[in-house]
């Protein structure tokens, strides 16, 4: 085999496309990855739109899971057949951020198939290329082998799965905590009310528009779940208090924890003032809106506020290590596959939101 699909983005051009490239072929240090399964997600197709990925053109997709199909010389720690995932997050590995468990917070950070937030990273020139295609090139170091009892598809998600485990690991819960999600029925609310159990939660508050979503959502979690929907509520909710008054009804002593998934939630930002003293509001949608609180009621109730985005190494590998031991599975999450062939189509049903699409992965 010489040749191989990928699906491409090009400068100045909104629509990515299916193309035939030569199948790289490996240096020292390098592997080559046969991709089984590659994750599709909403950024990556928001952000090319918008064309802020860079450089162009890119293979896109930072999410593969797949088998080695060659290595390069020197390469010690995978050999051809291995079942693996790819780490797509680059970092040069000697910062204190990457020597203390937030190595995705290094300033030579870059995510290959997606975007570099420092157009200096050295590697990004040679590995921004993702896995949306028949075949990725990668540095050894970047490979984390996938258990037995782990598919593919679950290697590929399991990127969502760790930003999730992140995000719990930033709200700081204590044994028997009560946690409200807000955009809970968005691809990383579902890896939240999966993983919420392994924090010792007690009580999943999920708030959303859509009650009937939140309830197709709740019944994945394993701990107790209260739904607060703004479609029960009058349509001037923002306006009156509601969505504070029913904060109260279900979690009377307060959430302990916050964590907003939503990229521009407009006034369920009230949801915050269900929050406990010193309860931790953590925010990962990372919209333009200013978070709505006086520094008196920060200070009054001793909150705490955080940002997270991404996953370090180390929380890729709690998740790959709950999949091995048989804790953890995500099939259930996994609600869309296709052929890479159909990517296009694949590509419209995320995006186009006209259906709920949990997680969506598609094949080589
Ligand atoms: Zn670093």
């Amino acid at each position: 085999v010489t040749t191989m699909r990928a699906y491409r983005g090009f400068a100045g051009d909104p629509q990515p496309r299916l193309v035939e490239l030569p199948v790289p072929s490996v240096g020292d240090g390098e592997i080559l990855v046969r991709i089984a399964s590659a994750g599709l997600t909403y950024g990556t197709f928001a952000l090319q739109k918008a064309g802020r990925l860079k450089p162009m053109p890119m293979t896109l997709g930072h999410e593969g899971a797949g088998i080695v199909e060659a290595v390069g010389r020197g390469v010690t720690t995978a050999s051809p057949g291995d079942r693996v995932r790819i780490h797509p997050t680059l970092s040069c590995g000697r910062c204190t951020h990457c020597l203390t468990d937030r190595d995705h917070m290094c300033w030579g950070s870059a995510m290959m198939g997606f975007v570099s937030f420092d157009a200096t990273v050295p590697d990004y020139a040679r590995y921004h290329d993702g896995f949306l295609a028949d075949y990725a090139l990668v540095p050894e170091r970047q490979i984390d082998k996938l258990p037995d009892n782990a598919t593919f598809d679950a290697g590929a998600k399991l990127h969502y799965m760790a930003n999730a485990w992140r995000a719990l690991r930033v709200a700081d819960l204590r044994p028997g905590a009560t946690l409200a999600i807000l955009g809970a029925t968005g691809s990383m609310g579902v890896a939240t009310i999966k993983l919420a159990g392994f924090f010792g939660v007690s009580k999943l508050v999920l708030i959303g528009r859509s009650s009937a979503r939140l309830a197709q959502v709740g019944a994945l979690s394993s701990v107790p779940v209260a739904i607060v929907s703004t479609d029960l509520m009058d349509e001037d909710w923002a306006d009156t208090g509601a969505l504070p008054r029913r904060m109260a009804e279900v979690a009377g002593d307060g959430v302990d924890a916050i964590i907003d998934y939503l990229p521009e939630g407009g006034a369920m930002w009230q949801a915050a003032s269900g929050l406990v003293a010193d309860g931790t509001f953590v925010n990962m949608g990372g919209g333009p809106q200013a978070f709505g609180f006086s520094m008196r009621a920060l200070v009054g109730k001793c909150w705490k506020v955080a940002g997270t985005r991404n996953h370090s190494r180390l929380d890729a590998r709690q998740i790959l290590r709950l999949m091995g031991e048989g804790a953890l599975d995500i099939e259930d999450l996994i609600t869309h596959r296709r052929p890479l062939a159909e990517v296009d189509a694949a590509v419209e049903t995320l995006t186009s939101r006209t259906e709920a699409v949990w997680m969506s992965v598609v094949h080589p």
